[in-house]
């Protein structure tokens, strides 16, 4: 090229630095709820998960962006193998996940009550950089909480594998509950469990399961329906499934294919046969899928550490873009406009971190039997509620990000994509939207859940500084509209409660953001003099949080175009 060539524009790329050090949200939570002392204990493994999310771990999850899990299913001998090799990308997360305890944390207990929020900390670090590993670790998580609650030699026996700290010896768990007849209504499972006549105890599994992600897992936990049960959920049996036996041969198990999905590519997601598989109840011979409760508690709250995650890394990378990138003579971070845009998703992430990170810590109060009869019932609202209203949130905010990187947000190879296509399965997995909002009624139904969860919103906001008393004010009348339009239509029209049920779970859900975020931005004005999570409070309102009745729509016409 001669000298007199222009010199063409090249733009630089988004970028990430230390994932805990430049989180204030997540810091100033910890200092709240930790104090100076316990947060000094763990703040070095938090900076160096920090540290591995933005550098090591982003930077191979950008090189290995076109790599996807591959089933053999033969060995060149003929033989039936069912192997699935697993992305480099992958195979570094295993090693990190057992070495920084994502999921042993949490069991450990180094801070007691707290161990939950440590661990959960390291979660949202962690998750961002590993293209859905935490996957796994979620179902692994919810296993060895399982196998806890119940007890028994098969427990004492996985327990120790599942919350090793040992990469050789750390076992990640499947969760096999989706057939083809329904992954909501999991009582029409087709599975069939005819017991073992050697006197073990054990039954033989046969029947398909549609959706078993983590097939490279170790162990499961799955369902099936011993001879001679009824049908419905109540004849289901949990039980506990080793995949390979001694020798690495399948368990009676045979992968029929991967699934071709939207997002999680990285994630072997199988439709499995189980021709004879050996396995061994967990609880009885009945109730199965109430007896896997503690585990779906365990994953809807990974979903919703999850979904906050995925914000997190996307306004990060928005964020970082708008500093460099220039249109119309200045940066986007010098336009009010996209600063605008930027401050309404920062809210959205601000709000629902307070909100699941309270849950959170019930979580660990639950389990460490320091919880008090109020917030046990509560945290039986918690749970649905953070799941559904956060999965929502991740897929608008993470969708808005990448339209703040412009066109660079639709191309592949920026990794931006990738964002949007993971977060699509953070509202449908675990429970859908609806399904989790019906579970929200049956929760307030038959536990009565709603008056305390109500009591702990109120308990958290009522002696906020005077600044914040109104945005708590808010959440609390929103939440108010919401509790009265349900007793009232409680008592008169069971089907407008069915058809509400979204609309007052959000609203519910989004009041509790507003309210726990409310009472930390108080926090935040006396103890860090910080007006920052007071803005995104009084911007999270502006989002919307309120209830909007509607019973003059035929919503059956109106969906089905009747
Ligand atoms: C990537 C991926 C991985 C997965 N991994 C696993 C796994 O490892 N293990 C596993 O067990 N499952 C897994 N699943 C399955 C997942 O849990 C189910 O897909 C999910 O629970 C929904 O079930 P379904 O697909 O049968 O949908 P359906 O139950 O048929 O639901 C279809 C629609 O109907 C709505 N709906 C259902 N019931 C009601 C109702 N009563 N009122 C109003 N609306 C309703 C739902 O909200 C949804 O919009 C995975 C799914 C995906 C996408």
């Amino acid at each position: 090229m001669g000298h007199d060539a222009p010199v063409a524009f090249f733009q630089s790329p988004p970028e990430l630095g230390n994932q805990y050090t430049h989180d204030r949200v997540l810091r100033s939570y910890l200092s709240r709820v930790l104090g100076k002392e316990a947060l000094a204990s763990i703040e070095a493994e938090l900076s160096e998960l920090g540290e591995l999310s933005g550098g090591e771990l982003y930077r191979m999850q950008l090189a290995d962006r076109q790599n996807e899990p591959r089933l053999v299913s033969w060995d060149p001998w003929g033989n039936r193998v069912d192997e699935i090799e697993i992305t480099p990308l992958w195979k570094r997360a295993q090693v990190i996940a057992a070495e920084k305890g994502v999921v042993a944390t949490g069991y450990e207990k180094k801070l007691g009550d707290r161990a939950r929020v440590h661990q959960f900390a390291l979660v949202y670090l962690f998750d961002g950089s590993t293209d859905v590993y935490t996957c796994p670790l979620a179902m692994t998580d919810g296993a060895a909480a399982t196998l806890s609650h119940h007890g028994g030699k098969v427990a004492e026996h996985a327990l120790a594998h599942l919350l090793s700290r040992d990469p050789k010896e750390m076992w990640t768990s499947g969760q096999w509950m989706t057939e083809r007849t329904g992954g909501s209504d999991v009582g029409l499972s087709e599975t069939v469990a005819k017991p073992m006549d050697d006197g073990s105890g054990r039954y033989r599994l046969y029947g398909t399961k549609w959706f078993t992600s983590a097939t490279t897992s170790q162990m499961a936990l799955t369902l099936g329906r011993p001879d001679g049960n009824p049908n419905g959920g109540k004849g289901l049996a949990l039980f506990f499934v080793e995949v390979r036996d001694a020798d690495g041969k399948m368990n009676g198990i045979q992968i029929n294919r991967l699934k071709d999905k939207l997002g999680t590519r990285k994630v072997p997601t199988a439709e499995l046969t189980l021709d004879g598989t050996i396995a061994t109840p967990v609880a009885g011979h009945t109730d199965g899928i109430r007896q896997i409760t503690p585990m779906l508690n365990v994953t809807r709250t990974w979903n919703s550490v999850c979904s906050l995650s995925a914000m997190r890394r996307s306004i990060a990378l928005a964020r970082d873009y708008a500093t460099k990138r220039v249109q119309f003579g200045a940066s986007l971070a010098d336009k009010p406009l996209h600063t605008e845009t930027l401050a309404g998703m920062q809210a959205e992430l601000e709000a629902a971190f307070c909100f699941v990170f309270k849950g959170v810590e019930l979580l660990g109060k639950l389990e460490a039997k320091t919880a008090t009869p109020r917030e046990i019932t509560a945290l039986r609202l918690f749970t649905p509620l953070m799941k559904l209203t956060t999965g929502k949130q991740a897929v608008a905010v993470v969708s808005e990000a990448l339209e703040c990187c412009g066109g660079a947000g639709y191309i592949e190879d920026t990794g931006l994509p990738r964002l949007l296509r993971d977060a699509q399965v953070l509202s449908i997995w675990e429970g859908t939207t609806n399904v989790l909002s019906l579970d929200s009624l049956r929760a307030i139904a038959k536990e009565g859940a709603l008056a305390p969860f109500l009591a702990e919103m109120e308990a958290a906001t009522n002696d906020v500084s005077p600044e914040v008393a109104p945005l708590a004010k808010a959440a609390m009348t929103a939440a108010g509209h919401a509790a009265a339009w349900l007793e009232k239509t409680f008592a008169t029209d069971a089907q407008s409660v069915e058809a509400g049920a979204r609309r007052f779970a959000l609203t519910l859900g989004r009041s509790a953001e507003l309210a726990y975020l409310s009472s930390h931005a108080s926090w935040c004005l006396t103890n860090e003099n910080d007006r920052r999570p007071l803005m995104a409070a009084t911007r999270f309102l502006k989002n919307r949080v309120d209830f909007i009745e509607d019973e003059s729509t035929d919503n059956r016409a109106l969906a089905m175009d009747l």
